[in-house]
């Protein structure tokens, strides 16, 4: 195991940041594996996932058992993790930008084409090396004029090249569910029987640019630019891992999560060893553009009739917002049927808040997916 420090650029006058790297396996290797952990700073099951996930490695590591080299990055945001209002973490916005830690990573499109243009032809594999080096050079040009800038930079360089990337967040209160690429959806399916996710949100372009999309759609943007001229293939499945609530903090838990990454990682072929069987997919993959944010329309006291991991129809009551004063209670309806996969922890609700989440089966919304 290497481990490598990244300081951050633009850190105020006496003061120092940096992202720490822990390098598993043979550096440089062709193949790689980049693991992340807690972005959104305060979402911390990922943080203990990577804590065990890590002893792992280093187990297999001393077996000889790594056929690839395995970058994992437990804290993926040190400025997040400093930021707290009142014993308040503040793990999810920038305190000084408000930007959210998971939008606005740069897109790598452009530069790379301008690479590899006239120097792709039918050898897939061929390929994928040209585009990995087009990568590497495309992020290390990004430039980054705050901390926030080297930050996504410092996390963008050390998994663009990666074969798998997954980034570990959590919910509020959840059941276990991954965001990933339409185009990707076969490749992410073992992770997410392995995991046991009960939903997985699919789009092409969720909007604002978060991390795992910035890693992988350079890929599906390729092979759509050169269509039947050059054999391009998904060659970065990045995921969004939602380790289900805030709260799901535990080590059974993250011992288990650990276990299934690696069996994920054993499936691939990254980690020698004999794949176990596949457990059945416990829910479909749906469109992130069918997923729809309750919101209520009054402040008030929020009271749920549902919970995350149940079925619900369309028009039903999932939860009620009671007036403490007014003394009334207004229902919330979702519009669509499916998995309640996602709920909000607070239980006080200004009106215009998103409280839960639906993975209905049909597209219905355009722009931007992702709420802030
Ligand atoms: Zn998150």
């Amino acid at each position: 195991m290497q481990q490598h420090r990244h300081p951050l650029d633009h850190t105020p006058p006496g003061t120092a940041r940096e992202v720490v790297s822990f390098h598993y396996g043979e550096l440089g290797s062709a193949r790689k594996v980049y693991v992340q952990a807690s972005l959104h700073a305060d979402e911390l099951p990922g943080m203990l996932v990577a804590h065990h996930l890590r002893q792992r490695l280093q187990r297999l590591e001393d077996e000889g058992a790594l056929r690839a080299e395995v970058v994992v990055v437990p804290v993926a945001n040190p400025i997040g993790l400093a930021q707290s209002m009142l014993r308040t973490p503040q793990g999810r916005f920038e305190l000084h930008s408000g930007e959210n830690f998971n939008r606005h990573y740069p897109a790598l499109f452009a530069a790379v084409l301008r690479r590899v243009e006239g120097t792709l032809g039918a050898d897939a594999a061929a390929n994928a090396r040209l585009i990995r080096a087009a990568l590497r050079e495309a992020a290390a040009e990004c430039a980054a004029e705050s901390e926030l800038a080297s930050l996504r930079k410092t996390l963008l360089a050390l998994a663009c090249d990666a074969e798998v990337v997954l980034d570990l967040h959590c919910d509020g209160e959840s059941v276990l569910h991954l965001y990933a690429g339409t185009a990707i959806w076969e490749e992410v399916e073992p992770l997410a029987r392995d995991l046991g996710a009960q939903a997985t949100l699919l789009a092409s372009e969720s909007g604002d640019n978060p991390f795992d999309e910035a890693c992988s759609q350079t890929w599906w943007q390729l092979a759509a630019h050169f269509g039947a001229r050059a054999a391009v293939p998904m060659g970065c499945v990045a995921v969004t891992v939602e380790l289900r609530g805030q709260a799901d903090v535990s080590h059974a838990l993250a011992e288990a999560d650990a276990d299934a990454l690696i069996r994920y990682l054993v499936r691939r072929g990254l980690v020698a060893g004999v794949a176990t069987p596949l457990p059945p997919l416990l829910g479909p993959a749906t469109p992130l553009a069918g997923s729809e944010t309750v919101r209520t329309p009054v402040a008030g006291v929020l009271v749920f009739a549902r919970a995350p991991g149940e079925q619900v129809a369309a028009g039903e009551v999932v939860a009620e917002v009671v007036d403490p004063l007014g003394g009334g209670a207004t229902p919330l309806r979702c519009g669509v049927a499916g998995l309640l996969y996602a709920r909000e922890p607070g239980r006080f609700v200004a009106a215009g808040a998103g409280v839960c989440k639906v993975a209905g089966a049909s597209a219905f919304r355009s722009g931007k997916l992702l709420g802030e």
